[in-house]
């Protein structure tokens, strides 16, 4: 498996990051993922602006231009010979004497790799997935994708051992997001329910794609919160995310959601995604 880090390709047993690395001292550092289908990057522009907000936010200088990025990123999917799965970048502050105070000279840490993975035959995608709730405890600029991530860590590892694939967080009653997903949604007169964008969530790339999708499909869109209670009312749920697509749930805290089957709206935005992120020629 090759890896990038710092400027060169190499096995990922031969890349090593300092010990002295802020990412690992501090989480002082941002991260990007994107999915990858059909050898193709999926929605890489947006991903690659969200990038450049976050290091703007926190301060680290971007290290590359989008078109280098871009480079690497085909690169690294070329050299692994992925067809399908995920790509994950991230850029830390760099590597300086343990101080909370910004390094005067370093040079931000770049590693990158890929996850293979089947995406669009997944087979959550046909039988759905179970969240459970459970309390939002992370920091208050959920809008910069941060690689400190302890609070998903715990909310997922719950996730899990309630026997669930996903956590859906909570504030104030209403359910800010996924533990790593956008959450929605689907009302039993059909419309699709979705939080605004706010420092309260991440501004998923997928949700973006979702949303336009949905809007040239004609289905009513509410761009509002919801409440726990209202998702174990609704006539279907699901979640997006740059390495699931469009993923049906189909029981939140234990209960059935609709029929406990992945629903019809659904379904039809899973398959529009999916043509969406095709290459034409193989669609
Ligand atoms: N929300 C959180 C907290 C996430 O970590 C992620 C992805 O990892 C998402 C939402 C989905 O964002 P995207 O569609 O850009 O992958």
């Amino acid at each position: 498996r090759i890896v990038f880090l710092n400027g060169s390709f190499l096995p990922i047993e031969e890349a090593k990051v300092p010990f002295m690395d802020r990412g690992f001292l501090f989480g002082d550092g941002v991260y990007e993922g994107i999915g990858v289908l059909d050898g193709q990057l999926i929605d890489n522009e947006a991903h690659l602006e969200r990038l450049e907000r976050s290091l703007a936010e926190v301060h680290i200088r971007n290290p590359y231009s989008r078109a280098e990025w871009t480079r690497l990123q085909e690169e690294i999917v070329r050299r692994n010979g992925m067809t399908e799965g995920f790509i994950y970048f991230q850029v830390t502050r760099g590597v300086a004497e343990r101080d909370f105070f910004f390094p005067e000279n370093a040079e931000p840490t770049v590693a990158m790799f890929t996850q293979a993975k089947a995406i669009a035959d997944a087979p959550a995608a046909r039988t759905g997935i179970a969240v459970v709730t459970v309390p939002d405890q992370r920091w208050g600029r959920r809008d910069i994708k941060s690689i400190n991530l302890l609070a998903q860590v715990l909310a997922k590892q719950a996730a899990k051992e309630a026997g669930a694939q996903e956590a859906w967080l909570v504030e104030d009653g209403y359910v800010t997001e996924g533990g790593s997903s956008s959450g929605f949604i689907v009302t039993k007169k059909g419309s699709i329910v979705v939080r605004p964008l706010s420092n309260a969530i991440l501004p998923g790339i997928t949700r973006k794609s979702l949303l336009r999708l949905s809007e040239e499909a004609g289905i009513p869109l509410e761009e509002r919160r919801f409440t726990v209670e209202e998702a174990y009312d609704a006539a279907e749920a699901f979640l997006t995310s740059a390495s699931n697509f469009v993923l049906p749930i189909v029981s939140i805290d234990g209960r059935p959601v609709g029929d406990g089957k992945p629903g019809p709206i659904t379904k039809r935005l899973r398959e529009l995604y999916l043509s969406m992120a095709r290459v034409p020629a193989l669609a």
